[in-house]
């Protein structure tokens, strides 16, 4: 390993980072983080601060844990890699997927399709959402329904499903027959909707309506996180899911659950259908499937979407997947993971810390008038939306919002800012002292703005 000052001096000199922009990552380089045990990182500079973020919503059981490090080092010296492609598979993925499978079975899971982050597995989703269809005889059916501000990953697939036109705008046209309705984001809307229940029914009534617009035969899929992650953490009022899984149904949709962030504990439940009682055609996974620990990923087959594939012709090979696709690495990874993961029952302590910190953060609203809206309070998915004019609802600059960052960093805890929001997603171990470390760096944050 190259010394300090080399780390600093080539900082950002030879490497672009993904949603940075080059030049400005060359005039303020990125920290360095050197290290993290439990849920802390470390810097370069020797600071070490709770991981509000749990890396980018993935460190699940935090930074330490032996079982899944020393799983990972083995299946190196036991196989390293060999191809899951038709023809072959290896132990690990064998005992993976089975793992896998158990955890969403109660939502009517069945089959598992490895892949290598979560941008694959939405994209593995809408692919195997068109074949579907074709195999049933309706080939027509390839658009794709979608919710704006959601997040579905960077492949042109899931790009084309976000709800985000940052994400989109300078790499158009994307797929062509996506379309996108009005986010269950309750502080903005454009029916000026305070009602969440409400606007749930509005929101639904208008998919009816684009539905209809656009012919209700041409619709593969219907895709939405169950709560909206990079949006901002908006939570949809509890009868959103199922009023737009009854819509699927009626119109011969199927629905894709992006669990990408929501699966695996971080919601309080091992689904974030679960809490809205949904089960889902397809759903998307990845992230607290290995905590971080290795890149997996895994699209998620219903009992029906299964049937019609195995039980077709020739026509229902899966001409799709990935060289990393179920990597006996990252299986073993999976495995450990998934066994830590109902060992600590890390769903359980979500849901207790999310609590707190959720209310911590109302507190703090009452406390900041800046603090325009608070979201979250189902497991370790927080949100905070900043305004300068709070009546005007005004959001608060990026200068702002870098300060804000910077203040709370210095204070303790590294958070996430996107736009002129702050999102928290800790590991699903942190203790109750972490959590208040968070809210008490929070608060110096808000102080310095
Ligand atoms: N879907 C959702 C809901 C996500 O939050 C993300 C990543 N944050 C993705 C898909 C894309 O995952 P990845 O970055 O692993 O490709």
């Amino acid at each position: 390993m190259k010394d300090d000052n080399f780390l600093r001096e080539n900082n950002a000199r030879h490497m672009w980072h993904p949603m940075g922009h080059p030049g400005a990552a060359m005039e303020h380089p990125p920290t360095v983080i050197m290290g993290a045990q439990g849920s802390t990182i470390t810097d370069l500079d020797g600071a070490t601060v709770v991981d509000a973020v749990g890396g980018l919503w993935c460190v699940n059981l935090g930074y330490s844990n032996d079982k899944v490090k020393e799983a990972v080092a083995k299946q190196l010296y036991d196989l390293p890699y060999y191809s899951a492609f038709a023809g072959t598979t290896n132990p690990a993925a064998i005992e993976a997927s089975y793992l896998v499978r158990e955890f969403f079975a109660e939502d009517g899971i069945e089959r598992v399709f490895f892949t290598s982050g979560g941008s694959d597995s939405v994209d593995t989703c809408l692919r195997l959402a068109r074949q579907y269809h074709r195999l049933r005889g309706e080939p027509n059916r390839t658009k794709f329904m979608s919710l704006k501000k959601g997040y579905h990953g960077t492949h042109f697939g899931g790009a084309s499903v976000n709800g985000n036109n940052r994400f989109r705008i300078n790499y158009e046209p994307l797929l062509a027959g996506c379309f996108h309705l009005t986010a269950p984001y309750t502080y903005r809307n454009p029916y000026d909707e305070t009602d969440p229940a409400r606007l749930a029914q509005l929101i639904a009534q208008a998919a009816e309506d684009e539905i209809q617009f656009q012919g209700p035969g041409s619709i593969a899929a219907f895709i939405m996180e169950p709560i909206l992650g990079a949006g901002g953490v908006l939570v949809p009022h509890e009868t959103f899911m199922p009023l737009m899984r009854d819509i699927c149904d009626r119109h011969g949709i199927l629905m894709i659950a992006d669990e990408v962030i929501c699966g695996f504990g971080r919601t309080g439940d091992w689904s974030g259908s679960r809490h809205w009682g949904v089960k889902p055609d397809l759903m998307s996974a990845a992230k607290g499937i290995t905590s971080g620990y290795f890149p997996v990923g895994a699209a998620l087959i219903s009992g029906k979407v299964a049937e019609v594939f195995e039980k077709s012709d020739e026509a229902g090979a899966i001409y799709h997947g990935y060289t990393y696709s179920a990597h006996p690495v990252g299986a073993a990874a999976v495995i450990a993971c998934l066994e830590e993961t109902l060992r600590l029952d890390t769903k359980t302590n979500a849901a207790a810390r999310g609590t707190q910190l959720y209310e911590g953060c109302l507190k703090l609203a009452e406390k900041y008038d800046v603090i325009g809206d608070v979201r979250g309070g189902h497991g370790l998915m927080t949100g905070l939306e900043v305004v300068s004019d709070p009546a005007a609802k005004t959001p608060m600059g990026n200068d702002a919002m870098q300060r804000l960052h910077k203040a709370t960093y210095e204070a303790g805890t590294m958070v996430r800012v996107g736009g002129n929001n702050i999102m928290m997603s800790p590991p699903l171990v942190i203790t109750e002292a972490e959590v208040d470390s968070i809210l008490d760096a929070l608060d110096a944050g808000f102080a310095a703005i």
